[in-house]
């Protein structure tokens, strides 16, 4: 383990690592992204001996095509349990929203048994524009992709996850969707401690704040006082260790993966390459990676 559990750390000074292992990624960008239930189940065992505690991941076919079969979901859990005592934080794939039993199927099918419940599942509290815009060609690559996330169906999905055991990740792509997490913990469709995960957004994407330290401070600003909230910080599409000083002074972890970027830059590191890097990063100013059992105790979960 890492951790000193000397006891004058204390839980906030504790860093949870949640790594992004795959997302859509091809190993055509990063030949160490997991396709298959047992690639992933390796992949969680090698992150949690790199400090990360929680793995969030999507299923995959063996083409590295996008799979939704809620019995692939339970055997990549089932999998993962066997080999380490990571935090498991599935996600709902890229079914369009119109299809919200559908994104719950696999929820509700993992949630039966104990060894193939997620402690985590996505839930994205709003709605934004996913184009990326290209300045060489001053053109954007897309001009369609509404990531549409109604209110009705946001609060059926974090209430069915509630039912089922699991606890909802929040990703927050802009700030309104901060306000949104609040309006969740008002109505009582949350509990605390909420686990919300902000998305910063490069590689063109327009639609959410720009993975500098302003953008994640105009995030970070508008948390919701008086709440309490584990949040991390994600970067899709870009290299996330510009406001990883940031993230650590402001008390947020980090979510690292090669799901969200492949870091040529890096020499296109492993995920547990990439953990290890930032579990270095917090130590260097005195938070340890958390352990499974202590990040459980910070957000709240059960088991
Ligand atoms: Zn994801």
């Amino acid at each position: 383990g890492h951790v000193t559990g000397s006891s004058d750390v204390c839980s906030s000074d504790l860093l949870i690592i949640p790594v992004r292992v795959n997302e859509y990624k091809l190993r055509t960008q990063n030949h160490n992204i997991p396709y298959t239930p047992d690639e992933i189940a390796e992949t969680a065992r090698a992150c949690r001996a790199a400090g990360a505690s929680i793995i969030h991941f999507h299923a995959r076919n063996a083409d590295g095509s996008p799979c939704h079969a809620p019995e692939v979901y339970a055997e990549i859990v089932a999998k993962i349990r066997e080999r380490t005592d990571i935090l498991v934080d599935s996600t709902l794939g890229q079914i369009t929203v119109k299809e919200d039993e559908n994104r719950l199927a696999h929820i509700r099918l993992m949630g039966q048994k104990s060894s193939t419940r997620p402690d985590f599942a996505a839930v994205d509290a709003g709605s934004t524009n996913l184009d990326a815009y290209d300045a060489g060609t001053k053109r954007f690559r897309t001009t369609d992709k509404v990531y549409e996330n109604s209110t009705e169906p946001c609060l059926f999905l974090a209430r069915g996850m509630t039912d089922a055991g699991v606890k909802p990740h929040l990703s927050v792509w802009t700030v309104p969707f901060l306000r949104m997490v609040d309006a969740f913990l008002d109505m009582g469709a949350i509990r605390e401690p909420a686990y919300v995960q902000m998305v910063l957004c490069e590689g063109g994407i327009v639609g959410g704040h720009p993975c500098t330290v302003r953008g994640l401070e105009a995030l970070v600003d508008f948390i919701p006082p008086g709440r309490r909230i584990e949040w991390t910080v994600a970067c899709k599409e870009g290299n996330l260790f510009p406001v990883a000083g940031l993230a650590l002074e402001r008390g947020g972890p980090l979510a690292p993966g090669i799901g969200d970027y492949e870091y040529p830059e890096l020499g296109c590191p492993s995920n547990e390459e990439l953990v290890r890097r930032f579990a270095e990063l917090g130590r260097a100013v005195g938070r340890e990676p958390a352990t499974t059992a202590e990040a459980r105790a910070m957000l709240g979960i059960g088991r």
